[in-house]
């Protein structure tokens, strides 16, 4: 193992850091405006389906949950429960 310079200013990594951060932080926005556009879809596709999206599921937690017919079902373990 080499021994770090405790030097106590980086400027250099500080700067990396910054832009490290300005990065993650418009990747983040991205993934956050991707989510939303997503769940638009999904709630649109629902309703031309005659579907509406329940909570998250309890069983999995991999999916949310469908609801039809008074079935709320998870369409990704099948776990499903009448309401
Ligand atoms: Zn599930």
């Amino acid at each position: 193992m080499t021994p770090r310079p405790t030097r106590v200013s980086h400027p250099r990594r500080e700067r990396d850091t910054a832009v490290q951060l300005a990065v993650l932080s418009d990747r983040l926005e991205a993934a956050e405006r991707r989510q939303r556009q997503l769940q638009n879809t999904i709630a649109a596709i629902g309703r031309e389906a005659g579907v509406s999206v329940g909570c998250l599921c309890g069983h999995c937690e991999e999916s949310y949950t469908l609801i039809k017919n008074g079935d709320m079902y998870c369409p990704r373990c099948g776990h499903r429960r009448s309401l």
